[in-house]
């Protein structure tokens, strides 16, 4: 088989010193200031003088504010720089586009404290180095301009070329993230095996060998108590202390429905891409737009029963999750994905094609008014799915 070079991130913790670290605060501080007063800049001209100032002007002037704060915004990289320029760059790019498409976009907001907590440095070797103690055995260091040489808790091997250096601060400890290029990639060996993939709610994915993979019910217990959190939070008041204790809640809720969610993700993707060499699933976009315009969203299980409606969008929100990861690990692994119009999967029987709206008994629950196959309804869709998949295949390799 042959290789395909992928690019992946590669994140670790970064062990600063207690000088570093004040540094790499001081950093973070100056290009959030940076960003901001390059807004202000563009906001100003835009709201008096209906003047769109670009990139390439706020550019230029870095050179001067830099000769005028030597000690101060003079010390970092100048392309770490503009790459926070070219960031606010894009916020504008997103704002004019919405415009454009006849909406009424918020204006780019200035980023407060805690609203700011990356810096990119677009090119190894530009103001920063990646592995800059190569002569060193026992430990692995980052350099970056105005900082210093920063120890790396690596606990992985880098794979491929570092193309852009990312600092992270979350919390109290900060990371650095490499985005490689040219990762080679690891393919896995052939089993001949294909499966469909039906997406839900009490199950993340059902197969069409009948397999129910991850079901999200820690998942769905945080979803229960994040519900319950903002519902307390709406009670407190406004600039109590109550309330900045029942803010922090909300957010460690959020941040821990996410890490369930990509773990999940993690785990479901890893069996799938292991047991099949191509993976037919539904086509997510028109999924999404076919349930709610015909307005049969898929009902959860009994055992995940929705209360909310941020219940549901939290497991729904689960499967773009899945599907960028299950992309990302077929990539890497030499498989195939399939998306596929899901149109009519859940109510055409899988053994001899009828389609019909009477086909489908309960939700959990397949019966051909037709030929009389019973099936688990989510197996039924997943085996359907598939056929239309490897139809597309066949079609594509006829062509
Ligand atoms: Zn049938």
């Amino acid at each position: 088989m042959w290789e395909v070079g992928v690019r992946r991130s590669f994140k670790f913790l970064l062990r600063p010193t207690r000088r570093q670290a004040a540094a790499l605060a001081q950093c973070l501080h100056d290009h959030r200031e940076l960003y901001n007063a390059a807004l202000e800049h563009r906001r100003t001209a835009y709201r008096r003088a209906g003047v769109r100032v670009r990139y390439g002007g706020q550019s230029g002037e870095l050179k001067h504010i830099r000769a005028d704060d030597p000690t101060g915004q003079g010390r970092w990289s100048f392309s770490s720089q503009q790459a926070t320029l070219r960031r606010l760059d894009k916020a504008f790019v997103a704002f004019f586009a919405r415009m454009r498409a006849g909406r009424t976009p918020g204006f780019p907001r200035f980023k407060g404290r805690g609203r700011f907590d990356t810096v990119e440095w677009p090119k190894d070797g530009d103001g920063c180095r990646w592995d800059s103690q190569p002569e060193n055995p026992a430990a692995t260091y980052v350099r970056l301009q105005g900082i210093g040489h920063v120890r790396v808790h690596q606990h992985r091997r880098v794979l491929g070329t570092v193309k852009t250096i990312s600092v992270k601060r979350e919390g109290a400890r900060w990371f650095v993230v490499l985005s490689c290029d040219e990762v080679p990639a690891e393919p896995l060996p052939a089993t001949g095996a294909v499966a469909g993939i039906d997406m839900g709610v009490a199950s993340l994915a059902t197969t069409s060998d009948g397999d129910h993979i991850e079901n999200q019910r820690h998942l769905a217990a945080s979803a229960d108590r994040l519900a319950a959190a903002q519902r307390d939070l709406a009670r407190k008041k406004r600039g109590s202390t109550r309330r900045r204790k029942a803010v922090a809640r909300v957010a460690a809720l959020h941040a821990k429905v996410r890490r369930q969610r990509l773990d999940g993700a993690h785990k479901a993707a890893l069996t799938l891409v292991r047991g099949y060499d191509v993976i037919v699933h539904e086509d997510l976009r028109i999924a999404n737009m076919t349930r709610s315009a015909s307005g049969t969203i898929i009902q959860p299980g009994r055992n995940v029963a929705a209360k909310s409606g941020l219940n549901r969008s939290i497991l729904d929100a689960g499967w773009g999750v899945f599907l960028r990861v299950l992309a990302h690990k077929a990539e890497s692994a030499g498989r195939e994905l399939i998306a596929v119009n899901p149109a009519n999967t859940s109510r055409t029987c899988s053994r001899c094609g009828h389609c019909a709206k009477d086909n489908r008994l309960t939700q959990a629950e397949f019966a051909c008014t037709a030929c009389g196959h019973t099936e688990h309804a989510d197996v039924n869709a997943a085996r359907n799915i598939l056929r239309a998949g490897l139809a597309l295949r066949d079609a594509a390799e006829a062509a």
